[in-house]
């Protein structure tokens, strides 16, 4: 098994029911456990102002699905749930995003692991190490190390999700 973690985003459609709906998604994967799930957080969005803001979350998998696979999976659930392309770093209903996959790295047109921005990010990373302190970034950055370029005025909105 492969420990990976998910970041999840909505700022559209009652985000945090959106974001429910994609865990029990991600825990009813073939081959994958759903192991945690951080709180619920807010931000301020990242590109355009003139929108609603943000509610994320971090969750870790351990799956034996591939890397490109799990993306498929991904994708396959936020078009599920209606996602529609409307502009770059636009709103949406959803956003799941994987961020790490075991210590791999890969680097491809249609998927970049580690997710190319994740450590700019402090709505991925206060997550990430509130749900995983002892993770290293394959480069050997500890997570803990790093420093946010994207605060995002982020806060504690709720407790994990109830999946299940
Ligand atoms: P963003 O998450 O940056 O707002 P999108 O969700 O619209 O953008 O994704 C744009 C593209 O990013 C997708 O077509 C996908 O193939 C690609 N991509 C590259 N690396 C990853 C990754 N680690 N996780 C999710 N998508 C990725
Ligand atoms: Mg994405």
């Amino acid at each position: 098994m492969i420990r990976c973690f998910i970041g999840l985003g909505a700022n559209l459609d009652e985000p945090i029911a959106q974001i429910t709906i994609a865990l029990r998604a991600l825990a009813a994967l073939p081959d994958t456990r759903l192991l945690r799930c951080s709180s619920l957080y807010g931000s301020k969005p990242l590109g355009p102002q003139d929108q609603p803001d943000y509610v994320n979350a971090v969750a870790e998998l351990e799956t034996t699905l591939e890397p490109l696979k799990l993306l498929d999976a991904l994708q396959h659930q936020e078009r599920e749930q209606g996602r529609i392309k409307r502009r770059h770093w636009g709103e949406r209903c959803i956003d799941l995003d994987l961020l790490l996959y075991g210590d791999q790295t890969m680097r491809s047109e249609r998927l970049n692991i580690p997710h190319h921005e994740m450590h700019k990010r402090s709505f991925v990373l206060l997550p990430l190490c509130e749900i995983a302190d002892d993770l290293y970034l394959p480069d050997g950055r500890a997570i803990t190390g790093l420093t946010p370029e994207f605060s995002g005025d982020l806060q504690r909105i709720g407790p994990p999700p109830v999946i299940g």
